[in-house]
Formats: C-alpha cells, sequence, structure tokens
C-alpha cells in the first residue's frame, strides 16, 4: 500500500538517538533547548518551547493567553480535532468560521461578517486559530488587520506548514500572529516521533509556556513569592501540566531539521507534478495564493459529484483496491459526535461540508518515486473515464 504520508529516517537521525540513549540525560538535558533554537532559527521567531504534542503546545499556548472559562475562541472547521480541543481544555467556548472553497482555508470574508455579528452581539472571541491547511499559510496579514484592532489575539496552528512561506517570510515568524504551532507527528514534514513546538517573539508568553509545560512550576528565585526554604526549593505559581518533550525526540527532531529545506522541496516538486498530471480531469486541484508558498503536508483535490453520486467515494474505494492509501481531510470538527452533542449542527459551515463530500487527499512524501506516482495518476485517471 502506497500510504498518503510517511516520515524519512536517515542513519544519521537513528545514530543521533541512540547517542542520546547512551548519555546521562534522557529527558531535561542540552538537546531540547537546541532543537528549540534550531527551529526559532529557521523560521526568524525569537522564542520556541517544545513540548510531547502540537496538541500540548497548543493548549499552553491558550493558557499562556490567558483562555480560561467565559471566554471564546474560533478556529475553522477544515482541521484536525486538536485546534478546537484546546480551547476547550481551558473550559473556553469554541465556534468556527468556514472556509474558503479553492484554498481550503480560513476565508478571510467570512470572518470579517462573523466578527461584524459578534461585535453586535457582543460575543467576540479572545483568540482566533487559523490554520494553515495542507501546508498553505492562511492570509495573515488580512486576518491579523481584522483582528488587532479587536484585542484578538492570534495562534496560527502551522501543525501542515513548517517549511513553508507567506509574503517571502517563513511561517512562523509570528509577524502577524502571537504565538504559532508546529506538529512533529511522523505524518508531517518533519517529525520527532511524537513533539510540537511553540514559537513565539513574546518573552512573557515564551516564559508562560514553559511554566504551563512543567507542572505550573519554577526554579527561578525571581518568580518565587516566598523565601526559598533551602537550595532544593521551587514553587508551584500556576497548575501546570506535565507536557515535556524528552531528548530522545529532541535529538530525531534535530536532525530532522537539517533535511527540512529538501524535503520541502520533494514535497513541492511532487505537487507542481500532480497539478500538470491531474490538469484537464473533471477534479478541482487546490488553488494557491499569491503570497503563500506551501509546504504541502497534504495535496488535496476536489472530486464533484457526477448526477448526485459520490465520484470521490467511488475514487478512494477503487484507489485502495489497488493499494493506493488515499485519505480523506478533514472530517469537519463540528460534525463529530463530541461537538454535536455540545450543539454544533450540520449545515452551519456550508461551504466546508460541501469540501469535504468532494475533498481527497493523494498521497505526498519525501520518498514517493515515480513509479508509485504514476500508478497514483493512473488510477486517477481510469476512474474518473468511466464516467
Ligand atoms: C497533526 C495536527 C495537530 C496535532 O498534532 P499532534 O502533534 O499530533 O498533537 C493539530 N492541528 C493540526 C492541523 C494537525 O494536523
Amino acid at each position: 500500500m502506497i500510504p498518503y504520508s510517511r516520515q524519512h529516517i536517515s542513519q544519521k537521525d537513528i545514530d543521533s538517538v541512540v547517542e542520546v540513549l547512551r548519555s546521562n540525560f534522557l529527558t531535561q538535558g542540552p538537546l531540547v533547548p537546541r532543537f528549540e533554537e534550531a527551529v526559532a532559527n529557521f523560521v526568524g521567531a525569537h522564542f520556541a518551547v517544545a513540548s510531547n504534542s502540537a496538541t500540548s503546545s497548543l493548549h499552553i499556548a491558550c493558557l499562556a493567553l490567558g483562555v480560561s472559562r467565559g471566554d471564546i475562541v474560533w478556529t475553522v472547521p477544515n482541521t484536525f480535532v486538536a485546534s478546537a480541543n484546546c480551547a476547550l481544555y481551558c473550559g473556553a467556548q469554541i465556534d468556527f468560521v468556514d472556509i474558503d472553497p479553492r484554498t481550503f482555508n480560513l476565508s478571510v470574508s467570512a470572518l470579517e461578517k462573523k466578527l461584524h455579528e459578534a461585535k453586535q452581539s457582543g460575543k467576540l472571541p479572545k483568540v482566533l486559530i487559523p490554520v494553515h491547511f495542507a501546508g498553505q499559510s492562511c492570509e495573515m496579514e488580512r486576518i491579523y488587520n481584522l483582528c488587532n484592532p479587536l484585542g484578538i489575539r492570534i495562534i496560527e496552528d502551522a501543525s501542515h506548514a513548517i517549511g513553508g512561506t507567506y509574503k517571502e517570510l517563513p511561517v512562523g515568524s509570528c509577524q502577524f500572529s502571537d504565538i504559532t504551532i508546529f506538529s512533529f507527528h511522523p505524518v508531517k514534514i518533519i517529525t520527532s516521533g511524537e513533539g510540537g513546538m511553540a514559537v513565539t517573539n513574546d518573552n512573557s508568553l515564551a516564559e508562560s509556556m514553559r511554566l504551563f509545560r512543567c507542572h505550573g512550576i519554577t526554579k527561578d528565585e525571581n518568580s518565587f513569592t516566598r523565601a526559598p526554604h533551602g537550595g532544593w526549593y521551587f514553587e508551584q505559581i500556576e497548575l501546570g501540566y506535565n507536557y515535556r518533550m524528552t531528548d530522545i525526540l529532541a535529538a530525531l527532531g534535530l536532525s530532522q531539521m537539517e533535511k527540512l529545506a529538501e524535503f520541502v522541496g520533494k514535497r513541492q516538486e511532487i505537487a507542481m507534478q500532480y497539478t500538470e498530471a491531474l490538469k484537464g480531469l473533471p477534479v478541482v486541484l487546490p488553488e494557491q495564493h499569491h503570497d503563500s508558498n506551501s509546504s504541502y503536508h497534504l495535496y488535496v483535490i476536489r472530486v464533484p459529484s457526477v448526477e448526485g453520486r459520490s465520484l470521490r467515494n467511488r475514487l478512494y474505494e477503487a484507489m485502495h483496491k489497488n493499494g493506493v492509501g488515499v485519505n480523506v481531510h478533514y472530517i469537519p470538527v463540528h460534525l463529530h459526535p463530541f461537538y454535536q452533542r455540545i450543539g454544533f449542527k450540520k449545515g452551519q459551515f456550508p461551504v466546508c461540508e460541501d469540501y469535504y463530500d468532494e475533498a481527497l487527499t493523494l498521497p505526498i512524501f519525501p520518498e514517493l518515486n515515480s513509479d508509485q506516482f504514476k500508478v497514483i495518476v493512473e488510477n486517477v485517471r481510469q476512474v474518473l473515464d468511466l464516467n
């Protein structure tokens, strides 16, 4: 089976992990700060805070921005559930902004309209979490210009997008946001096995995220509220979590950073080949905004239904039968049973729901070879020609 995505692990990656296993520190050693520094340097942000997953990073980012009971957070429905769950972990309410039918990213006009309505009803969100779907940055400057005057803070969920750029700047520079989150799950652009990172240019946000990452505990005398009892002294000053990344994972992540540009280059090459090979077929190709240079975590096409019959489903089944692991990203978050239980209804975000009925993710990863590529494209052609 050709998977839709797959990690690439080199001998050097393996060696770096083994080296940690032979060292003194399996966790809280020197490699997490080094991995943080490497990512911060790459994306041009001042601070980076690693954690054990992007989900944890989203959670501590919300906490650092003060999200709590009574607050509202907005994200898009076309994302992995973690982008929305993080707000609920903080006791806040979540709501969604519909997407653009061509880029599959947050629709700026839908955001503008929803902000207008929310202002009227006094229900503005505290935080907006735009998601850079498939690796393509949202239109961050326009989003920032709408949110900033209203005091709305921004967390970019860039789980798909490390190595991408927006207006010539690396995703993660945080020029138009407070915090940006990356994921290092094995299907993503680079991996640490599991892992996430939050980057920011705001020192106090970084400090706060570090605190929430590690139980809310500080060993910094300047943060103590009492006189230390002795050299062993530390204080818990917030309710935090154990969201730490281990040095084993950081070693892998750090080693993978060296390949980031190459991985993204390969993905972009494959994406261009898909765009070329599928041109003219009755499918909608993923439109790229001229300000964004995607890292192509995913290559998603839309397969419109024919006479009420889902051609997407037919393609999905036929391709799986032929050993091509196409996938669908995403089931709209608000359609999951849990989200329906807390009050969301089908029909609330129609652009995203229509998109979901047609979306199909084709395999894309650095090691996808030209024979596999031909098989995938042939499969798409064959099924579509039956009509
Ligand atoms: C993968 C992903 C996450 C969660 O990442 P983990 O590292 O697995 O916790 C969050 N948001 C989006 C958009 C993702 O794709």
